[in-house]
């Protein structure tokens, strides 16, 4: 009797035994369970934080072309640039040339118009030009207006 409830025991003890090895077994499958999740969740995080990085790279590097199509596309100091276009050839002269303010306004003007007459208050276009004071002049009259300003102590 007392041995066959030694063996019950026995038994009870192993299967005691075989319970705790199964929780602990449950307990550590669980624990690598959980261990895994959280290697995903950090691989998850660090592969997000990358694709950031990509992203912000990549961006970066667009910027740097954009920058460099620009800067490509902008005239530098002292430039002249002829651009053979579909519609016909275009010059581009960078403003620090100082070509005749003409240039710039009236590109369509060819050839430019006639300089004016420097006489006061006259609109003619000059006909021959002083060669004391290499000024246009269209007539006589504006010579002597303009020599009458000039010397405005010598009266006519
Ligand atoms: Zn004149």
């Amino acid at each position: 009797m007392a041995e066959q409830k030694t063996k019950l025991s026995e038994v009870e003890q192993q299967l005691k035994k075989a319970e705790a090895a199964q929780r602990r077994r449950m307990q550590s499958e669980k624990a690598a369970r959980e261990a895994e999740a959280e290697a995903i969740r950090k691989i998850r995080g660090q592969d997000s934080g990358r694709k950031k990085k990509e992203e912000k790279m990549r961006k970066q590097r667009d910027e740097v072309v954009q920058a460099k199509a620009a800067k490509a596309d902008a005239i530098g100091p002292n430039t002249v640039r002829w651009v053979i276009g579909p519609t016909g050839t275009t010059v581009i002269f960078s403003d620090d040339i100082g070509l005749p303010r003409i240039f710039n306004s009236l590109p369509c003007s060819y050839p430019p118009p006639r300089e004016k007459c420097a006489g006061p208050n006259c609109t003619n276009a000059y006909k021959y030009r002083d060669s004391k004071s290499k000024l246009p002049l269209c007539s006589l009259h504006c010579y002597k207006a303009i020599h009458g300003k000039m010397q405005p102590l010598i009266t006519c």
